[in-house]
């Protein structure tokens, strides 16, 4: 159906919404075939065998049942210890609000904390769901932006310029997608501290906590009250390989936590059981499963980095997450076009740069989640590229 035939019939907001610019280039390599896919964003490795049989075992034990609105309790206890020492958050279970996703999270977030015409801000690049997620609560995204010679950090001055009398929200998201960058910890307590001086809601996305090469991750919940209006978001999909499992969870203070629960009922009533009780298991996992992930995304990170830097193209060195941010301003054209090209004359497929935000025009995202073959052909044939 044309956007013609539904507009003035459903819902503006939703016949209006622009599509995610990664998903326009994984169209176009679906239909060339025989691609390299460096634009997926979802680990490449299997799900850990203990989670997968804990998941057989509660189906078999009957675990299949609708759960609380905000998760099974082991799960919600499991990462109260979790959050101490991994977050340096002291929560309580009623805290905590298991979803099916991060990404369910965060749209329950912003519906809980945004009123329909207010203005949140927005890490610029940035994922684009963010943007997605508040054009269909008719909130506006103001796009702060995270320059190379900042190192991907914001530039606090810049942000109160671009608060209006309708901010109600910032988001942060470090490690970043697309950028792999990690906040310093100064950084980090300085955006808390904006957000208190200016009665935002501070909404953190940390999905990419686990991953982090250089550096520390510091969550912006540990440097604040613990009543302060902080949401902070995790999820299952990236640490533990298992974004087919839909498993996130946010944790708020009150009265957050409670508008957060009561979301859960009438949107998705509860994560799925099983995939909880899998979660259980993730979090009991040996350590070491996830260090090999975490090493096996640091080889390919410095193997692609190499192959990029020895031809001349400039890249940042991430030092978080699974992504490479490469700059193609030398190509003299807009990512879209960069990204089309180049998938129909060398056959891989990159995100271009303008899907995560205004200022992502001149750079592309690559994903590290794929063997280091494909990223050595696929690097060597961008660079190429880019040099002709
Ligand atoms: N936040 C960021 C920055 C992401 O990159 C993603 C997934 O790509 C998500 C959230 C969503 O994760 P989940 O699979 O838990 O919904």
């Amino acid at each position: 159906m044309s956007e013609m035939t539904i507009s003035g019939r459903y819902p503006e907001a939703i016949v209006s919404m622009p599509r995610s610019g990664i998903r326009v280039v994984m169209d176009l390599a679906w239909e060339l075939g025989d691609v390299l896919h460096l634009e997926v964003g979802e680990p490449d490795f299997p799900t850990p065998d203990p989670v997968v049989e804990a998941a057989v075992a509660a189906a078999r034990g009957g675990f299949t049942k609708y759960t609380p609105n905000t998760g099974i309790l082991p799960l919600r206890e499991a990462l109260v210890a979790k959050l101490a020492h991994a977050n340096g958050i002291v929560a309580t279970p009623d805290r905590i609000v298991v979803t099916s996703g991060a990404v369910a999270a965060l749209a329950c977030t912003l519906l809980a904390t945004v009123p329909t015409g207010s203005d949140v801000l927005l890490p610029d690049p940035g994922w684009p769901n963010y943007a997605m997620q508040l054009h269909l609560m008719d909130a506006r995204p103001v796009y702060y932006p995270l320059r190379v010679e900042n190192g991907f950090e914001p530039d606090l001055d810049e942000l109160a310029t671009l608060l209006t009398p309708r901010t109600r929200a910032i988001l942060v998201n470090s490690p970043s997608n697309p950028i792999g960058s990690v906040w310093r910890a100064e950084t980090v307590r300085a955006m808390v501290n904006f957000a208190l001086d200016h009665d935002l809601v501070l909404i953190s996305d940390e999905v990419y906590e686990h991953i982090v090469f250089e550096g520390e991750h510091v969550s912006p919940a540990a440097f604040a009250p613990r009543e302060a209006p902080i949401v902070s978001i995790y999820s299952f999909s990236k640490t533990y390989a298992m974004t087919g499992w839909r498993v996130g969870y946010a944790v708020a203070p009150p009265p957050l936590n409670e508008l957060l629960a009561r979301l859960q009922e009438p949107t998705v009533s509860c994560s799925c059981s099983i995939s909880q009780y899998a979660a259980l298991a993730a979090l009991a996992l040996d350590p070491s499963i996830i260090e090999a992930m975490v090493s096996a995304y640091r080889q390919r990170r410095d193997v692609a980095y190499a192959i990029l830097s020895e031809r001349g193209v400039r890249a940042f060195r991430p030092q978080g997450a699974f992504y490479m941010w490469v700059d193609i301003s030398r190509g003299g054209r807009p990512s879209y076009d960069f990204a089309r090209s180049l998938i129909a004359e060398t056959r891989v497929a990159v995100a271009p740069g303008a899907a995560f935000g205004p200022g992502g025009d001149h750079w592309i995202r690559i994903s590290l989640a794929n063997s280091l073959e494909v990223l050595e052909a696929g690097c060597t044939r961008i660079a190429d590229f880019l040099n002709r």
